[in-house]
């Protein structure tokens, strides 16, 4: 892709920045990790970090600070009501979006908790692209339903479109004259879509989607915490906004949208969230809720501190350098990966390469858990955590049969400005491997398994004795390495 940073006309990637503080990780011997994710009932979930070389779980609340964030966080204004802090951040915000009003909150599932209070009534429906685990549980929570209508090519795991996290303008419009604008709590586009390989959606669609909402009166909400990957991708894969400036971007996002929300452990590269709206009689339904469920009106549940470091991140995250880096390295790793012939996800997406658990284990059936597996076997083989995000991450059917999810897949995350290129190398290397040896791998069941949210508490054991055969392949592959 052209705007990858390289040398020596190589698509080797070139990390604009350079490190000024590190963390000492360890890498176990392979049987102490059989040993670590046996105790952890073969559930990434429930590994400890020190026992993890390459933590690849998520992006959440572990992107790497600048040194100007971190610079920030000493001045913070410490004060319970009108802190200088939050009146910093806010204009930012404002600036930003070009939005009016602006409501702090602890992370992004407090907003969603917010807006399901606000926008959401029994038997109601909330019509999106697709859903997010925390934002389709507060909707549910209030007693309201969620319809995806996500493009159909963005459920096909490989495809050429570079917007495949877009909505399919004609469900919409479909969906409107079905249930009528009484039924419909809001309409939701959540940007660079999480659980579909992080996604991204396009201009042009968000432009479409907002044209109809406002015609038919629907609010329309953005979930923007993925936006800094998805702003990079309308910038290089958009041709119409190859020479507009990404802070015009976002201030044309800001106009499209009713409501803006986001998590800003991912956007902003901090801890906390907030929401945005132009619409006075909105503001000021959530204004009540805020200082009930997050905190007074100047701290919404943050830490002066991590509102400062946000502040910066979110103009940092302007800055084609700086938000180049994550969807560049997944691009890097899906390709070195399919190079060796290891199904992914594609196009790449931002936040992480999604590795295809159903093609990679085609010997195991979903019942059998091949993500959760392969996730597993993946510690076992690198000591790197990714995280499944297939059937065991769905809940069973009220009947107790599974619902078998539409996608099968072990998510590498990319924490932003975290690794090196020779650590993404490593996760290749270790991954072709377990690709050679993929016929060991055996599947999982359920030892202690929770009813609600399974994928963080549940306990599995392996069916056979299949990592005992991984160990022993990996020493006569590897001799004595870790
Ligand atoms: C992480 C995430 C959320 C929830 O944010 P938290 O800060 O973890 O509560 C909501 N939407 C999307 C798209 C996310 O990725």
């Amino acid at each position: 892709m052209s705007e990858i940073k390289f040398y020596s006309g190589e698509q080797v990637p070139l990390e604009m920045h350079k490190v000024r503080m590190v963390q000492r990780v360890y890498l176990l011997p392979v049987e102490e990790r059989a040993q670590r994710i046996q105790i952890a009932g073969y559930n990434t979930f429930l590994l400890q970090n020190k026992d993890i070389f390459l933590d690849m779980l998520t992006d959440s609340g572990v992107n790497a600070m600048s040194e100007n964030q971190y610079a920030s966080m000493l001045q913070a204004d410490d004060s319970y009501a009108g802190s200088e802090t939050y009146y910093r951040l806010e204009a930012v915000l404002k600036d930003m979006f070009g939005m009016e009003y602006f409501l702090p909150a602890h992370q992004g599932r407090a907003c969603e908790h917010i807006l399901a209070r606000l926008l959401v009534k029994p038997d109601s429906v909330a019509v999106m692209n697709y859903h997010f685990t925390t934002s389709k549980a507060h909707i549910y929570a209030m007693g309201g339903t969620v319809e995806e209508i996500i493009i159909d090519e963005g459920l096909h795991i490989n495809s050429d479109l570079p917007f495949k996290g877009n909505m399919d303008i004609s469900k919409l419009e479909e969906a409107i004259a079905r249930l009528g604008k009484e039924k419909i709590s809001f309409i939701r586009i959540e940007a660079g879509t999480n659980l579909i390989g992080g996604q991204p959606v396009s201009m042009e669609n968000m432009r479409q989607a907002s044209k109809i909402c406002r015609r038919a009166g629907i609010p329309l909400v953005f979930d923007a915490s993925l936006l800094s990957d998805n702003l990079y991708f309308i910038k290089v894969r958009e041709a119409e906004y190859k020479d507009t400036d990404v802070i015009e971007i976002t201030r044309e996002i800001g106009s499209l949208m009713d409501v803006i929300y986001f998590s800003a452990r991912k956007l902003g590269a901090a801890r906390g969230g907030g929401i945005l709206t132009s619409d006075r009689g909105m503001f000021l339904q959530m204004r009540e809720m805020i200082p009930l469920y997050e905190g007074f009106l100047t701290y919404g549940g943050m830490s002066v501190r991590e509102m400062e470091a946000m502040s910066i991140g979110l103009r940092e995250s302007l800055d084609m350098d700086i938000i180049n880096q994550t969807p560049i390295f997944v691009e890097v790793l899906c390709n070195e990966l399919i190079k060796k012939g290891i199904p992914v996800v594609t196009p790449p997406g931002g936040l992480g390469c999604h590795v295809d658990a159903r093609q990679f284990c085609s010997h195991l059936s979903q019942d059998e858990y091949p993500a959760g597996a392969l996730a597993a076997a993946l510690y076992l083989a690198a000591g790197v955590r990714g995280m499944e995000r297939g059937t065991l991450s769905e809940q069973r059917n009220p009947d107790g049969t599974e619902a078998v999810s539409k996608m099968e897949l072990v998510r590498l995350a990319f924490p932003k400005r975290v690794f090196t290129l020779s650590q993404v190398k490593y996760v290749a290397d270790r991954l072709t491997w377990l690709y050679e040896n993929r016929s060991l791998i055996g599947g999982l069941e359920f030892e202690d398994e929770p009813k609600v949210l399974r994928f963080f508490f549940g306990r599995l054991k392996p069916k056979g004795n299949w990592p005992n055969a991984l160990i022993r392949k990996f020493r006569e592959d590897f001799g004595e390495s870790l």
